[in-house]
């Protein structure tokens, strides 16, 4: 698969890219919408496009458990198979293992997980996940990881950062020619960073994931561990900063010179009546906005701000009616798409600083 990256425009240390991937492109900074089981909650793939976004992340073990690769097979790709042909990623199962009920135990070559849908038992290795992703046909694999718990001790955490490295050694072995990143771990200590950073170099991958953060440690520990991580990477190469979503973090983190982001955050905060908006964040159940007549940001034009009132969202969270959940996602997808965009521009123009401490003002 053809792949290429390259720096189109730099101000301080963000920076605005062109990724190529087969005969797709891609420029970043991008945030993927996550579609952990097939789909980004509540909303089409048709509409996903409309608002702009080429590009998402899926899981190729979850895929595994369901529908199963035989299912998938049946179609030319996960493309078809979804009916949405822009960029894929497919993650790899290794941040399951910090979510109740996936995990059963790791091995030295391999993990046992339950699948979340039948409690049935499988025994995965780091090369069969290469192998459901070779059967995927996504554009960009993730080889199979140890994402550790913040709260392990410094021991439990060497042990993953080594086994982290060893199985991504298995997984670039048998790429035969795909995308693939590798992924950082260490958790919060920087010794472990630097060694897992050293070895995932030596390996090549075309890009580099820093996994294991945004896990439950204090954000200034996080920021601290992301500091030192970005300075151990080639600029030459894609920097993506897994599971990370609020406004304020993808600010800082592209100053950093983070380029890829990927989280449910802004899904999940519309389902929970929380949208963004350019003066802060609002939860629409409020009684304040029984009698709104304004969109949810006066300067969106997304569907629903087209469309909608604050008060007639009101009512259908009120009487709980799931439309509102759609019409949130929408806006709040939409929302970051826009601002995406605008940091773009500005990365382009060099005034990417000044607006970061603009918006650090408000409360996204
Ligand atoms: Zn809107």
């Amino acid at each position: 698969m053809k792949f290429e990256f390259k720096i189109i425009h730099t101000d301080n240390n963000a920076r605005v890219c062109e990724m190529i991937i087969g005969s797709k492109r891609i420029e970043t900074p991008i945030f993927l919408p996550v579609a952990t089981k097939g789909c980004v909650k509540l909303i089409t793939w048709q509409e996903l496009k409309e608002i702009g976004y080429n590009a998402t992340i899926t899981n190729a073990l979850i895929l595994y458990f369901k529908p199963g690769l035989d299912v998938i097979e049946k179609f030319k790709s996960i493309h078809e198979f979804f009916g949405f042909d822009g960029v894929i990623f497919t993650d790899s199962g290794g941040f399951q293992m910090i979510r109740a009920g996936f995990l059963e135990r790791i091995h030295e070559d391999y993990a046992v997980f339950r699948s979340p849908f039948d409690n049935s038992r499988h025994k995965i290795t780091p090369e069969f996940i290469v192998e459901i992703q070779k059967r995927l046909k996504s554009d960009i694999f993730m080889p199979l990881d140890i994402c550790p718990r913040y709260d392990m001790n410094y021991n439990r955490i060497k042990e993953a950062t080594i086994r982290t490295v060893k199985w991504a050694k298995k997984c670039k072995k048998i790429l035969d020619g795909n995308v693939m990143f590798g992924i950082i771990q260490g958790g919060v200590f920087l010794d472990l960073r630097k060694y897992c950073t050293k070895e995932l170099l030596d390996l090549d991958f075309h890009g580099y994931a820093i996994g294991g953060l945004s896990v439950g440690e204090p954000k200034d520990l996080m920021y601290k561990v992301l500091k030192f991580n970005v300075k151990l990477l080639p600029e030459e190469k894609p920097r993506y900063f897994m599971g990370l979503g609020s406004i304020e973090d993808i600010f800082k983190c592209i100053s950093l010179g983070i380029d890829i982001f990927d989280s449910s955050f802004p899904t999940r905060n519309a389902r929970h009546d929380t949208v963004y908006t350019s003066s802060g964040k609002i939860i629409i159940n409020r009684a304040k906005y029984k009698y709104d007549r304004r969109p949810l940001d006066e300067s969106c034009s997304c569907f629903t701000c087209r469309n909608y009132t604050r008060a007639y969202l009101h009512h259908l969270s009120k009487v709980n009616e799931f439309l509102y959940k759609r019409l949130l996602t929408i806006h709040n997808l939409y929302f970051i798409k826009k601002i995406l965009d605008e940091i773009k521009k500005a990365i382009k123009q060099n005034y990417f600083e000044e607006m970061l401490k603009e918006n650090l003002k408000t409360k996204n």
